[in-house]
């Protein structure tokens, strides 16, 4: 069973996520709702590239999330949808990075939605 990681909430600094959604850094909100916030990647790596984001900070990454929340999960992956039918003509790639020897900087689970005329060769920008 994966480890939850619960003290995460206390005893780190807060992430760039948590600040975004405290209002306390700017980002462009393109999506929010009670329980998720979506908004552009500041540095995008496709002509779309939204970050969604739980607003919950007790997840580190997907596989937590799937184990602690599956409906929130489920939420998540439809507001990904939603963003791909606002921005990208209703098709999207879907990436959750999950460790920092793939990339994973933000250790806040959040799901990268990326759009537009993305090639197969593309897959790990
Ligand atoms: P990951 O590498 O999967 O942890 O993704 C973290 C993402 O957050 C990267 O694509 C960053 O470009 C993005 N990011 C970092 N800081 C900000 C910010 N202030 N506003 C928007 N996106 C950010």
């Amino acid at each position: 069973m994966p480890r939850l990681k619960m003290d995460h909430m206390s005893t780190t600094e807060p992430t760039v996520f948590e600040r975004i959604i405290a209002r306390e850094i700017p980002a462009t909100i393109v999506y929010e709702d009670e329980r998720i916030i979506a908004f552009q990647d500041i540095a995008p790596k496709a002509p779309v590239h939204l970050l969604v984001v739980p607003k919950t900070s007790a997840y580190a990454n997907v596989t937590e999330l799937a184990a602690g929340d599956p409906a929130l999960l489920a939420d998540l992956v439809g507001v990904a949808q939603i963003l791909a039918d606002d921005h990208a003509g209703g098709q999207y790639r879907l990436i959750f990075n999950t460790g920092e020897r793939v990339g994973q900087t933000v250790f806040h689970v959040h799901a990268h939605v990326l759009g537009v005329e993305l090639s197969e060769g593309t897959l790990g920008f």
